[in-house]
């Protein structure tokens, strides 16, 4: 599979000839997304230089789903595969092929099995996963805490992505809403991904490391890429593949889980 992150939870996966967007997100356009969802880095790449199959889209928030992405799909007659409230809205934008899911549903998309997995995000209760399954296998997460659930979801797939969120938002009351780079590391140790990649790291105001003080916002590009660094490196030294992604420089992610490759190996070391 070849994956392209275009920013934040946006990444372009091609696999077994079908392509796929996560999460679209192309704005801020308005004031109030500016002020709610501040972008710390432009789209790497515009909504109309991609050509995408279908849109999945993990829950109806500001900075996974915007107005751009729904005339994306209405331009190329692509597939909107979403959450209940992001199929609803992806219904009344016109987008002609609409599949909500629940955890536990799938569907298919030419070679492709897509199936919902359980998600945990407090702000959005019918916020979901993604586990696709072809040659190779790729999990998405959403927004999501890193909960037992979901785990026992995963535990049966073999996987050899596992593209995680990795800074959230906190609140007084419901505490972390998803996974920072603790939690992100907690999931890929215990379901063990070929390669886990972290996410969610353009809007400024998401923690990555509350106890440290860490958190991503308009100026500390550095102290991100640094940490995040660090992280990796942990990860890495515990026999685990992470990619840290540039924004729009495609990545080739080869072999499976049956059939490691060479450049995996060395990657890891
Ligand atoms: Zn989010």
């Amino acid at each position: 599979m070849r994956l392209t992150l275009i920013g934040h939870m946006a990444v372009r996966i091609e696999m077994d000839g079908v392509t796929l967007l996560t999460d679209p997100w192309f704005g801020p356009h308005t004031w109030l997304e500016r002020r709610l969802a501040p972008r710390t880095l432009p789209p790497a790449l515009p909504s109309t230089a991609l050509a995408v199959d279908a849109l999945l889209v993990s829950h109806d928030h500001l900075d996974h789903l915007d107005e751009e992405a729904l005339a994306l799909a209405r331009r190329l007659g692509c597939v909107v595969i979403g959450s209940q409230k992001a199929a609803r809205r992806a219904c009344r934008a016109g987008v002609r092929t609409v599949i909500p899911l629940r955890a536990g549903e799938e569907t298919t998309l030419g070679p492709l099995t897509v199936r919902a997995v359980s998600a945990d995000h407090p702000l959005a209760a019918d916020a979901v996963g993604f586990v696709i399954i072809g040659r190779q296998s790729l999990y998405f997460s959403g927004d999501t805490r890193c909960t037992p659930a979901l785990r026992a979801d995963l535990a049966p797939v073999a996987l050899d992505v596992a593209l995680v969120q990795a800074a959230c938002a906190h609140y007084p009351f419901l505490g972390d809403d998803g996974m920072s780079l603790a939690e992100a590391a907690a999931l890929a140790r215990a379901v063990r991904p070929r390669w886990t990649v972290p996410l969610h790291l353009h809007c400024a105001g998401k923690w990555l490391d509350r106890a440290a003080g860490i958190r991503i916002q308009m100026d500390n590009l550095d102290q991100v890429q640094t940490t995040l660094a660090n992280w990796a490196a942990a990860l890495r030294a515990e026999g685990l593949g992470v990619w840290l992604p540039e924004p729009g420089q495609p990545w080739e992610m080869e072999g499976n889980t049956k059939t490691p490759t060479y450049s995996q190996h060395e990657n890891r070391h």
